[in-house]
């Protein structure tokens, strides 16, 4: 085993890796950019080395710096985590000409896999079904809309050079399928710097199955599948093992295939075999083809680790020191069910729109797995994906793991930046993913309803309540309490966005009080020391940046009354459209004096993986544009200014 490895990754895979790491007594050295100094994975290694600034490409891409690092650190192997130079060949080898061990595939491995038509064209020859299509080098629009019609619409344009879901293209019909080859295109060129492009038969009911499997570069073996079937945007929200309906046989077929590829490519270390499933009948060992070869740690490995039971990182340093595969196939044993969630500081109400922010507070259960890469405290920088934690639940049964999944998400407690976790409760608990009924289209078929905020007057009329209770800060010391009999009753103020709210507090005794929030009563008791709503949901009040309520399954945040406060939002006022994030302007579609519509597109921000269309809030006549195409903006510039329309214009 190796005694001191370095990792060129951040956030909370680096922090699993060190865990691992520490556990299998290996000494660990982090590497960080100017804005991660203080990052969690930073306090967690032994050691910590400076590399550069904050964009990617000024240090956690700069292999160079991050191979010295190693060197003069004396770490003998560099473990890439996932993302950044996870899977970049030209990386690997210089690692390896650096006299380093690189904790992952062979660089010829990566090579072959790196490009989907390539993997496609290696993966048929050594027996592996492929999803019918065109993955040849022939680029030629016409040829290329002739194929589409000989593998028959509906078709996926896919680039092949393409990862996170971008280059990507579902296309209908003929008439739609040049527009859709020109944006696949200009999407792949703009991301991957390649804009070849293959074309594939769009799966129907499609299922995302991949399989796990570990190889030693003589053997390979596999862990089961995992289903990431619920997507948004060709991207995993929520991962499970096993997959639903999965059957003995089909399970055999997917696990031997994955092997297949694995060995195929002398593959060592952990890879994963993802493959498209036509589940309109039932999961059968006849209807799933490869997709591509993610030749790393997968975001969503813990899923594995809880229904097998092992540590995959502990297998990729085993591996990677020299060691055989650690269990041969018959070995694995796979039990219970196991749930990964991604929670991620977005704005879901805004289309999903990455947020940044400082994390207040951060907290988790402790009934499930939690691997973070931040603390209360911390920042979400716009640098980086803006993923906070992953949670993790695994029970005996399916309904238990989800149900414990559901719970976890109602405990779980983030504030300081949006987050989609009302969303990810709503998902947990969506009628057909709790039968099992899962296909890639289930969160876009049923988004509205995802999106929907049940409303709970009493629970919010509680956390109100709880919120002005904590602003009293009455005493605990029955003696004092008393001073508080007069006057009787305490008018207390919250500010929650846009509005305020009363909250009139009674004094019942020293310690009995009587909230009232608009219509609705609560009691408070002291029990000696601390104050709560006499009531049996649990509410938990935080104040850091404002004063933030928990409610299972819920969040309010609230700020003490302050006169002076309302009125500095005035200022621009609602008519100027501020970015919400900070991102590159790609295209403006208004100019000045254009009259616009309410929801009429104003132009399009690319920030982290993705585009975002922001659309004008209201009608009115675009006064100034404040911006150019292909400006760089930070959260808050102010984009376009629209004036009212002239009356007459309605
Ligand atoms: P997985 O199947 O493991 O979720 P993804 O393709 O979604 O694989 O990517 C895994 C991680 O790799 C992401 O969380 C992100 O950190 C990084 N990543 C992948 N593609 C991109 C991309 N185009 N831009 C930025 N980061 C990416
Ligand atoms: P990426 O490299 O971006 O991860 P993939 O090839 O793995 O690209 O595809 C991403 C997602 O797109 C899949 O998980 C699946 O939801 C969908 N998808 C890919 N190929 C097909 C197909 N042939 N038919 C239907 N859906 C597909
Ligand atoms: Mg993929």
């Amino acid at each position: 085993m190796f005694r001191k490895i370095l990792i060129a990754n951040r956030g909370e895979i680096a922090c699993r890796i060190i865990k691992t790491a520490r556990r299998l007594g290996v000494a660990t050295v982090a590497v960080h950019s100017d804005v991660d100094a203080h990052a969690l994975h930073v306090t967690l290694a032994d050691q910590a080395v400076a590399i550069g600034g904050a964009a990617p490409k000024d240090s956690y891409l700069k292999g160079g710096a991050i191979i010295a690092a190693a060197l003069e650190t004396g770490a003998e192997a560099i473990h890439p985590g996932y993302g950044f130079l996870s899977e970049n060949p030209d990386f690997v080898d210089a690692v390896q000409r650096a006299g380093l061990v690189f904790i992952g595939p062979s660089a010829k491995a990566i090579r072959a896999m790196g490009l989907k038509d390539a993997a496609k064209a290696l993966m048929k020859q050594a027996g592996v079904p492929v999803v019918p299509g065109y993955h040849g080098a022939n680029q030629d629009g016409a040829f290329l809309a002739e194929q589409a019609e000989r593998i028959g619409y509906p078709v996926l344009i896919k680039a092949v050079a393409g990862g996170g879901g971008k280059g990507m293209r579902r296309v209908e019909n003929a008439a739609d399928f040049a527009e859709a080859l020109r944006s696949a295109r200009a999407e792949a060129a703009n991301a991957f710097g390649n804009d070849a492009v293959l074309i594939e038969k769009y799966v129907s009911a499609p299922r995302h199955v991949e399989v796990q499997v570990f190889g030693d570069g003589r053997d390979a073996v596999h862990l089961f599948e995992r289903d990431c079937s619920l997507q948004r945007r060709h991207q995993k929200v929520i991962e499970e093992a096993p997959a639903p309906g999965m059957t003995d046989e089909m399970r055999h077929a997917m696990g031997e295939a994955a092997v297949r590829a694995a060995k195929a490519i002398g593959y060592s270390g952990a890879g994963t075999i993802e493959f498209i499933v036509d589940g309109s009948e039932g999961l059968r060992p006849d209807r799933f083809w490869f997709m591509e070869m993610n030749t790393r740690l997968q975001v969503e490995h813990p899923v594995t680790e809880a229904v097998t039971g092992l540590d995959l990182v502990e297998w990729q340093l085993r591996v990677a020191s020299g060691e055989p595969l650690p269990l041969r196939q018959e070995e694995i044993r796979l039990t219970g069910h196991a749930f990964e969630v991604r929670l991620y500081a977005e704005d879901v109400a805004a289309g999903f729109l990455p947020a940044t922010g400082r994390l207040a507070h951060l907290a988790f259960p402790d009934h499930c797995r939690a691997d973070t890469g931040v603390q209360s405290g911390d920042e979400i920088s716009p640098w980086y994906d803006p993923m906070i934690a992953k949670i993790i639940t695994h029970g005996p049964t399916r309904a238990i793991a989800l149900s414990q999944l559901g719970r976890a998400l109602d405990e779980t407690q983030v504030a300081g930046t949006v987050t989609n976790l009302a969303f990810l409760s709503a998902l947990a608990r969506h009628r057909g993913f709790t039968r099992g009924e899962v296909d890639t289209g289930l969160i876009a078929r049923d988004l509205a309803s995802l999106m929907e905020t049940p409303q709970n007057d009493r629970l919010e009329s509680a956390m109100a309540a709880a919120a002005a209770l904590h602003v009293a800060a009455l005493p605990a010391d029955p003696l004092t309490g008393f001073s508080l009999w007069s006057p009787l009753t305490r008018r207390i103020t919250l500010e929650t966005g846009a509005d305020s709210i009363d909250v009139d507090l009674t004094m019942e005794g020293p310690q009995a009080a009587r909230l009232r929030v608009v219509d609705q009563e609560f009691q408070a008791v002291c029990n000696g020391q601390n104050w709560t709503l006499a009531r049996d949901v649990a509410l938990k009040v935080v104040e850091a940046d404002g004063l933030h309520v928990f409610a299972p399954g819920k969040t309010a945040r609230f700020r003490r009354h302050d006169p002076l406060n309302r009125d500095a939002s005035a200022g621009l006022g609602s008519d100027v459209t501020l970015a919400p994030m900070p991102g590159l302007v790609r295209a403006f579609f208004v100019i000045a004096g254009q009259e616009v519509q309410a929801g009429q597109p104003l132009c399009v921000l690319e920030a982290m993986k993705m585009e975002h269309m922001l659309k004008a809030s209201r009608a009115g006549r675009v006064a100034e544009v404040f911006v150019r195409e292909g400006a760089q903006i930070a959260a808050g510039d102010p984009l376009v200014q629209l004036a009212a329309l002239e009356a007459g214009h309605g």
